[in-house]
């Protein structure tokens, strides 16, 4: 595989996110104008219901694009999927007849406001990564009790508020929530005064079950990925999570980048999960490579500050693929729809600077990081500016995420206070 050039010049960089060979899809809005569906290709993007009324998709299906969102293209399967992707690569591909037709269609990236993608049906978000679950349970319970039992033999998850998930830009706002009191102390309740992000990639189910489905068609099933910044308040999960798990502590917000990238742009990057610490059950065992090779970064901005990079690391140090946490998902017979979203589980590598959320970075405050303009933080501040950015990179190109990206707001006054 190597760079497919486009007539938008802009697409054929080497290190450009958008080239031909990606086609994210999102949705945007240019001024007052309703929102609409849209695929990014280099600086631009391509209004997909100004080319759908205009009859240059030729697919048999449709209208899809008279709504503003990609739910009805989910749920028209992987061989409309398939079809609607080697349209686009053939019309925007360099001495394409469609130029002409195509380019008042496109109207510049810069110009757009991004909302989100889809329609989330519901939101499920796991406990996947291995350097994560071992760091934060050393911390929670100690080294030897890091990993709970079930650990190697699951992805654990909890089910999550679809309802909280919003598109980069959203600025995100600190919570209150119930805190425990020092040593043993009344609870209190009080503004998060550990407010943090987790490192992320969402996977979108495009197609629905009913009843349990193997790894192989989980993956078959999901539609694509984007970048997913699972906001957690570390106060107030430290008080409620046992024996239930998370609960307020993640229901604040939930940020995701605006470009959908599909499972067919990443298809060049798939690679396997990590070496089995213990056999899988046989319904969740690898079948193929089922991750992907995705360099992603974190970096925080202080208020008026320029940004530190805090963390650089790669979706390939997840030890469960989004097909294995999705056909996990169904063995109950829980219905899965297209539009759910499944968070990863923080990715976070063997190496400090590798790792995805700031209770990790700065060892539960402990060992607070130093900013490159000199300020120091344990958790997130008030004025913050946190983005995560991720993209695989191929041989002459590259299969961009784009970034998600948030502004935390102070706390409300006392919401309770007469
Ligand atoms: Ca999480």
């Amino acid at each position: 595989m190597s760079l497919l050039h486009s007539w938008v010049a802009s697409a054929n960089a080497p290190d450009h996110p958008f080239p031909l060979n990606n086609l994210p899809y999102g949705v945007f809005s240019l001024g007052d104008d309703d929102p609409r569906c849209g695929v990014a290709i280099g600086d631009m993007i391509l209004d997909m219901r100004a080319a759908e009324e205009a009859g240059l998709l030729g697919l048999d299906s449709g209208p899809l694009f008279d709504v503003p969102f990609w739910n009805e293209v989910m749920e028209e399967g992987p061989s409309l999927w398939a079809a609607l992707r080697a349209q686009l690569q053939a019309m925007l591909a360099k001495d394409s007849a469609a130029q002409a037709d195509l380019q008042p269609l496109l109207v510049p990236q810069s110009a757009a406001q991004m909302h989100l993608p889809f329609l989330v049906a519901e939101y499920t978000d796991f406990y996947a990564g291995r350097h994560h679950a071992q760091n934060v349970g050393t911390m929670f319970r100690g080294p030897e009790n890091a990993l709970p039992p079930n650990w190697l033999h699951i992805p654990i998850g909890y089910n999550g508020r679809a309802s909280s998930v919003v598109v980069s830009g959203t600025p995100v706002r600190r919570p209150w929530g119930q805190l425990k009191g020092p040593n043993d102390a009344a609870p209190r309740f009080a503004p998060c005064a550990r407010f943090d992000l987790e490192l992320e990639m969402g996977a979108i189910v495009g197609q629905p079950s009913d009843g349990p489905v193997t790894v192989d068609q989980a993956d078959d099933m999901i539609f694509g990925y984007v970048l997913l910044n699972d906001w957690s308040a570390r106060d107030i999960q430290a008080w409620e999570y046992q024996p239930l798990g998370p609960f307020q502590a993640k229901a604040t917000a939930t940020s995701i980048s605006p470009w959908i990238v599909t499972k067919a742009a990443l298809a060049p990057f798939r690679c396997a999960t990590p070496p089995r610490e213990a056999p899988l059950l046989a319904h969740l065992r690898d079948t193929g490579p089922m991750l992907y090779d995705i360099d992603l970064s974190v970096d925080l901005a202080p208020a008026g500050q320029p940004a530190t990079t805090i963390a650089r690391t790669n979706y390939r140090e997840m030890y469960y693929s989004a097909a294995q946490q999705l056909a996990h998902h169904t063995t109950s017979g829980c219905p899965m729809t297209p539009g759910d979203l499944l968070g990863s589980g923080t990715i976070s590598g063997p190496e400090r600077h590798q790792r995805g959320s700031l209770l990790e970075l700065s060892w539960g405050g402990k060992e607070p990081l130093t900013l490159e303009c000199g300020a120091t933080r344990s958790f997130l501040e008030d004025g913050d500016r946190l983005t995560l950015s991720g993209a695989a990179h191929g041989d002459g190109f590259t299969i961009g995420f784009g970034t998600c990206t948030a502004e935390i707001l102070p706390a409300l006054e006392n919401p309770y206070a007469r």
